[in-house]
């Protein structure tokens, strides 16, 4: 095993969990027993609820612009460490080095926006009538919780970490148990940036632990990423305990292709955003609907795809079990009459053989009931459909349940405003194959990708993380009483 068992952080120790049960920590990359992530009871949850609850008092009573100073510190912690934490993602996850440094870029981006945070919570205060003041203030809710999945083990963590903190929360995260390491490392710079024990809390686990985020009645609000099927459970059942909760989901985002698009601009759009990761973004294209004569662009995303070489420019997916599963849906479009193009099945890297690898696949012909355009893959794989006309194209997305996001590639700027205005998706982009708003803009989609109200980053973030304390103020008797009294 590289690395030690995993631990628990809560009150600021690590420490180990109260089951001796454990699950093997696997590199998708090779094959490397990493380490080995423990299963924690309930009780272990218990402890860092606690931990928090005490930790609550001083932090959420220390000014704003003091408790980000914590973060000012701990974004030049990662940016300092960038290159280990960037190798830790990659060697966990699969994803390419380059990937997994944009990705610890990323985290910065999300820390600086948290670091902004004074400038946007300032309230609002007005003299509603003669001496008498109405004011307005963000308070945080009090012990938090984040749930988050693999395909991002530290970005997606700090979608909700710096805001959460910043606004006065304290905080339990459980990280993906197929990528405990990251959220470990982070836990150790956020200690080493001065936050306080307790503020930052880490329990790792599976269903059981997640379950028991949503009854325990020590925590106020519930964050989470990960599939569609588990953000339903979890969103069900932590708002049946009256907890606030935001649950986003998975996705299947299409791309429409006109005939007067780019082709070159098109094509390395659409082959970077389906096998970007290894497919496994929740923005990734993996529709794509070719509207009218757009051969010469799919020609093009062909030869796009195979510069794309598993082991060099393009990571593994996750598991054996993925990989299994993303061959299976090729497969079966393939006896459905769907045509492969570019085929990524039975990949393997030289020196790798343990390694999980899909190639980039492309398939033509792809009918709108098959699975493979109908489903989330999550592996480098598109399914193109064809259609006459662009309201048939937006049909098709429009019928899809998820709605994370949706592109259209196109020159003629009307046409790109028509399918903004139709398109049944919360992110959308024109010319681009992933349109993932940067800080300070919020991210979030619609539909089944989403449950509950706000967005997760950006300003919506602070609707969630925080209440409204209503005061109305009036010190002098000679105001009197008006109608309101
Ligand atoms: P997942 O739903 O399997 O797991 C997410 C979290 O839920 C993990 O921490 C896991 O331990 C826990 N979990 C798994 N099964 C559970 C169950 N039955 N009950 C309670 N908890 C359970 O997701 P994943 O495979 O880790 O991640 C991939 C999925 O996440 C994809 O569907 C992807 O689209 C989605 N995702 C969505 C977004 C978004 O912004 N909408 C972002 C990233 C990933």
């Amino acid at each position: 095993m590289k690395y030690a068992p995993v631990q628990n952080y809560i009150n600021g120790q690590f420490v180990d969990a109260s089951t001796d049960q454990t699950l093997p920590v696997i590199s998708p990359l090779d094959g490397t027993l990493l380490s080995a992530v423990p299963m924690s009871a309930p009780k272990d949850l218990d402890a860092a609820v606690r931990a928090a609850k005490i930790a609550f008092h001083g932090w959420s009573h220390t000014p704003i612009k003091e408790r980000v100073q914590v973060l000012f510190r701990y974004r030049y912690l990662l940016e300092k460490h960038l290159q280990e934490l960037a190798a830790l993602v990659s060697e966990e996850n699969g994803k390419t080095m380059g990937e997994a440094i944009a990705e610890i870029e990323k985290c910065i981006e999300l820390t600086e926006f948290a670091v902004s945070l004074p400038q946007l919570v300032t309230g609002e205060v007005l003299e509603v009538s003669k001496g008498v003041e109405c004011r307005t203030e963000h308070v945080p809710l009090g012990v938090v919780a984040s749930i988050v999945p693999f395909n991002f083990p530290s970005m997606v963590p700090n979608w909700t970490i710096p805001n959460a903190l910043a606004l006065g929360n304290c905080m339990i995260i459980k990280p993906s148990e197929k990528v405990p390491l990251s959220v470990g490392r982070l836990a150790q710079l956020l200690k080493e940036a001065g936050l306080p024990d307790g503020v930052f809390n880490v329990v790792n686990g599976d269903s059981a632990i997640v379950n028991a985020i949503c009854d325990h009645p020590g925590i106020a609000a519930v964050s989470f990423v990960g599939s569609t099927k588990v953000a339903k459970i979890v969103y069900q059942r932590s708002t049946h305990h009256y907890k606030r909760c935001l649950a986003l989901g998975g996705a299947k985002n299409h791309l429409l292709v006109l005939p007067d698009a780019k082709a070159d601009m098109t094509a390395q759009n659409v082959a970077a955003s389906m096998s970007g990761c290894a497919g496994q973004r929740c923005m990734a294209a993996s529709a794509m609907v070719a509207v009218g004569n757009v051969d010469h662009i799919i020609q093009k995303i062909c030869e796009e795809a195979k510069k794309i070489v598993p082991g060099q420019n393009l990571g593994a997916v996750i598991s054996k079990e993925a990989k299994e599963r993303i061959e299976h849906y090729i497969t079966e479009a393939e006896a459905q009459g769907a045509k492969i193009l570019v085929d990524g099945r039975h990949t393997t890297v030289p020196g790798k053989e343990q390694g999980t690898y899909v190639g980039p696949t492309v398939i033509d012909y792809v009918k709108p009931e098959m699975s493979v355009a109908k489903e989330e893959i999550f592996g480098p794989v598109i399914s193109i459909m064809r259609t006459d006309t662009v309201d048939e194209a937006l049909a098709i997305e429009n019928a899809n349940p998820y709605g994370n996001a949706a592109s259209v590639f196109t020159q003629n700027g009307g046409m790109a405003r028509y399918v903004i205005d139709r398109a049944s998706a919360g992110m959308i982009g024109v010319n681009v194959g992933v349109p993932v708003p940067r800080e300070p803009f919020s991210f979030g989609g619609w539909n089944e990708s989403k449950f509950g109200v706000g967005d997760i980053t950006g300003k919506s973030s602070i609707e969630f993380w925080t209440k409204l304390k209503k005061s109305t103020v009036k010190w002098n008797p000679e105001a009197g009483i008006n109608w309101m009294s």
